[in-house]
């Protein structure tokens, strides 16, 4: 069929010199795996599904060829609702990759906006009514903003749902299907994540048309630039020592949790990008696509929901290729938990902790 052959060096892949310039200065010298293989099908104008390990680019997989469909449309002079869509599970993910938009989008000033809830419905209300060209979202808001007549969808011919899994998880999926159902049928659709279920999976390719799935290295296997060391602990009582042991290494003093205003998430986002603390205390709300070079040790103190989550909230260290260590504390009654671990671990090849195993066994 028309499969566009992976291409090995950003020269060719056919960016004017404006992107390239912004690609440079991004730091970047050469596509990554899921760069090479999927960036080539989204310029032939192939909806895709990708899928690659945490930290491995998948922003910039999606973001450079939206950029220059954008650029190829006849609309472009003609209106102010956005052409680029990309949806995100939580707030601060949308903020990433918005700030990562703006970097590449500098090329030839496209208008790029972000709305999300718990910030000012009136100061989204008023960028979008200014016009854009790309626009990051988190689904609830976007279709508030769509309510409101902020925006609209007639220009849009280009999704993207970053983390797409968790974005069609229980409470996204009828925001998801309600956004597609408004844009048009003949869009180009791109999906995004480092897990992927089959059931998830099933969900997502009624939102597309004979999408091409690129999976880069194992589905769902552990970053292994990310040493994993669990800890077996004999109950929760003993996590607190057990931690606390370490705080000299994981000096705490900053959290992230849905429970924050968002004002205050914003600001420990922001301090912690910006190295005024030296650790972060995270729920799950911190388990996706947020991409901070400075994380060198992930701690789960109490085990991921699923081994999906556990490979996120693990994949948020080990980032383009820099190297990091993930603690996962076990107790006796994570025998659910242990048992997918030792799962995953035996898929891939990876030693098992005779340990581990027998909690799953128990
Ligand atoms: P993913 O979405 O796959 O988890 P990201 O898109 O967040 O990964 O990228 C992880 C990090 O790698 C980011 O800091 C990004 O700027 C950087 N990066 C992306 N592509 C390249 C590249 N080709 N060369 C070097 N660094 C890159
Ligand atoms: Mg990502």
């Amino acid at each position: 069929a028309d499969v566009a052959k992976p291409c090995i060096s950003f020269a060719h892949f056919g960016f004017e010199e404006a992107l390239m310039e912004m690609i440079r200065r991004a730091g970047y010298s050469e596509p990554s795996g899921i760069q090479r293989q999927a960036m080539p099908m989204a310029l032939s104008g192939r909806d895709i599904i990708g899928i690659a390990k945490t930290g491995s680019g998948k922003t910039a997989a999606f973001l450079l060829p939206m950029i220059v469909h954008i650029m190829d449309q006849d609309e472009l002079e003609k209106g102010d609702g956005p052409i680029g869509v990309v949806l995100a599970p939580t707030r601060e993910l949308a903020d990433q990759i918005y700030s990562e938009a703006k970097r590449f989008a500098k090329a030839y000033a496209l208008r790029v906006a972000v709305v999300y809830g718990g910030a000012s419905k009136q100061d989204q209300f008023k960028a979008l009514r200014a016009g854009v060209e790309i626009l990051v979202a988190t689904p609830g808001r976007l279709i508030d903003m769509i309510k409101m007549k902020a925006t609209n969808f007639r220009r849009t011919s280009f999704l993207v749902l970053d983390e797409a899994d968790r974005v069609f998880d229980l409470g996204f999926e009828p925001q998801v299907r309600s956004i597609c159902d408004n844009i048009r049928p003949d869009r180009q659709t791109l999906l995004f994540s480092a897990t992927f279920q089959k059931r998830v999976e099933r969900l997502a390719r009624e939102v597309m048309s004979d999408p091409v799935r690129i999976s880069i290295g194992n589905v769902g296997q552990i970053n292994s630039d990310v040493t994993q060391v669990i800890e077996i602990l004999k109950d929760d009582s003993y996590k607190w020592n057990w931690l606390m042991e370490r705080l000299n290494e994981f000096v705490a003093r900053d959290c992230l949790h849905g429970d924050m205003q968002q004002h205050e998430r914003d600001k420990a986002v922001h301090d912690y990008k910006h190295k005024v603390f030296p650790t972060l205390i995270a729920t799950d709300v911190a388990a996706r696509g947020l991409d901070i070079k400075s994380v060198r040790t992930v701690v789960n103190y109490d085990v991921a929901r699923d081994i999906d989550s556990h490979v996120h909230r693990v994949g948020r260290t080990g980032r383009a290729g820099e190297k990091g260590t993930a603690y996962t504390l076990i107790t006796e009654k994570d025998d659910r938990f242990a048992g997918e671990l030792v799962r995953n671990l035996e898929e891939f090849g990876q030693t098992v902790d005779p340990e581990v195993l027998k909690i799953a066994m128990q």
